[in-house]
């Protein structure tokens, strides 16, 4: 008798490394002709393209106008500059006090927690965001931390980012701790596409640590259509 192979079971950290980042590659995987080519390699050029193959698996093949595809094909348009545009269209550069946090609005806060995504999106408004200078280490969270101690009108943190998901459960965890002891945060928001392009991202310590956070958790999904929600997505979201 033969051997049963073992099965092998890819963790969303193996989905993200392996996404697709090479133009012709994703082309080739896609049936699509290499007409695109030249405008895809100008545009990831200048932001890089990145579809995990999840992602990849729910646009149609041949078909250049895949409302998926759309989102992440990219184009030499990108390189051309356009009278109006700016790098910084929600002018978060002002509402900067400290790296890796903003503070545009009385009783909220955003976190930036990574400047990683798993997917690029073409159109995303902080694609020009300053990530490196908003960079977390520890003096940075630390600062962050004595910053909410001191304003005692923030209800409510929102993890973003890039995608905050893309930074591992350990680490959200410290986290999550260490805002706990923060007494008049309430509230816990995270924006995120991860789940929805990676959903094996909504693991069992995730929901754990949400689950049992003493502040109200709340997950934000990025979803732009319905072909995005395939069964695993369904699945993720009802974990
Ligand atoms: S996942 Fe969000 S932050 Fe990342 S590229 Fe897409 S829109 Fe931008």
């Amino acid at each position: 008798m033969q051997p049963i192979p073992a099965l092998s079971i890819r963790s969303w950290q193996d989905e993200l490394r392996e996404s697709i980042t090479d133009p012709a590659l994703l082309l080739q995987k896609l049936d699509l002709p290499t007409e695109h080519l030249k405008g895809a390699i100008a545009g990831s050029e200048l932001f890089e393209l990145r579809v995990p193959e999840p992602y990849l698996s729910r646009i149609e093949k041949g078909n250049p106008k895949d409302p998926l595809l759309l989102q992440v094909l990219p184009l030499v348009a990108e390189t051309q500059e356009v009278t109006g545009y700016v790098q910084d269209p929600l002018q978060e550069e002002d509402a900067n006090p400290l790296p890796g946090l903003i503070h545009k609005y009385t009783n909220r806060v955003l976190l930036i927690l990574s400047g990683a995504c798993a997917i690029n999106c073409r159109y995303c408004f902080r694609r020009h965001f300053a990530y490196q200078e908003n960079q977390l280490g520890k003096a940075q969270w630390r600062a962050i931390l004595d910053y909410l101690s001191a304003h005692p009108e923030v209800e409510e943190v929102i993890f973003s980012g890039g995608d905050p998901l893309a930074t591992s459960d350990t680490r959200l965890a410290r986290m999550i701790k260490d805002l706990e002891q923060i007494p008049h945060l309430q509230r816990l928001r995270i924006h995120t596409r991860l789940p929805v392009v990676i959903p094996s991202r909504i693991t069992d310590s995730l929901v754990d640590m949400l689950t049992n956070t003493r502040m109200t958790p709340i997950m934000v999904w990025h979803i732009n259509h319905p072909n995005e929600i395939d069964d695993a997505v369904r699945h993720a979201a009802y974990q």
